[in-house]
């Protein structure tokens, strides 16, 4: 496990809910909080990712993790019908645009009425470890969310510092995590085959790549 400084959770809370989009992107998060003496439960909640092959790979991904630290695994629903019902006009939006609001406020939606109803007064999500994502669309999504329930904060806090990115890499190859190649909605599935046919490239096989493997 890498050396890490010691976290404080906001307002000195006591535990946190951490929203997770998978294994890789929140492993190195769980290791970080494990050795700060954070209490923390992973909630996983991601109807977004498509086709439900590739969202069973991720969830258990994640469960396997989280059972090898002893840590609480809440899994959320696989509300895809309402994912897909919000992106209606959306289809061919680029990433990091308006389809990823609707994305990330509905699963920071989700994730503070968790929290609200289950004591817990702080949340956070590793979404915004990954480089390919814009982290204030991630943190205005999140504190959005909060704000519907006084008393229950989003933690903007930063998991790329540190070397955070880095060794989300390391720890993934090292517990050979499945390896997703696109981010996770059947429009970035398609748009990523688009880019790679144009480039000569295979088209993503789903279920086949693993960290460490290559
Ligand atoms: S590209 Fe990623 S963040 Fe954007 S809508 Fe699709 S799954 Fe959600």
């Amino acid at each position: 496990m890498t050396a890490y400084s010691k976290l404080q959770l906001p307002n000195n809370e006591s535990k946190l809910l951490l929203h997770s989009c998978c294994a890789p992107c929140s492993g190195d998060i769980m290791e970080r909080l494990c050795v700060s003496g954070i209490e923390y439960t992973v909630f996983f909640y991601n109807p977004n990712i498509h086709p439900l092959r590739e969202y069973e790979i991720r969830k258990n991904e994640n469960i396997r993790f989280a059972e090898q630290h002893n840590i609480p695994f809440v899994d959320g629903d696989y509300d895809r019908e309402e994912w897909f019902t919000r992106a209606k006009g959306m289809e061919h939006e680029p990433e990091r645009g308006i389809r990823c609001t609707m994305c990330f406020d509905m699963r920071f939606e989700r994730s503070a009425l968790y929290a609200h109803e289950h004591g817990f007064n702080v949340f956070t999500s590793s979404l915004g470890i990954s480089r390919w994502k814009n982290m204030d669309q991630i943190n205005d999504c999140g504190l959005r969310a909060a704000s519907h329930y006084p008393g229950i904060n989003y933690w903007t806090f930063n998991w790329r510092k540190d070397g955070g990115s880095q060794n989300m890499i390391t720890l993934s190859k090292q517990e050979k995590f499945y390896q997703q190649e696109y981010c996770g909605c059947a429009y970035s599935l398609r748009d990523t085959n688009q880019w790679r046919t144009k480039n000569d490239r295979q088209r993503i096989k789903i279920g086949v790549k693993y960290y460490g493997t290559e």
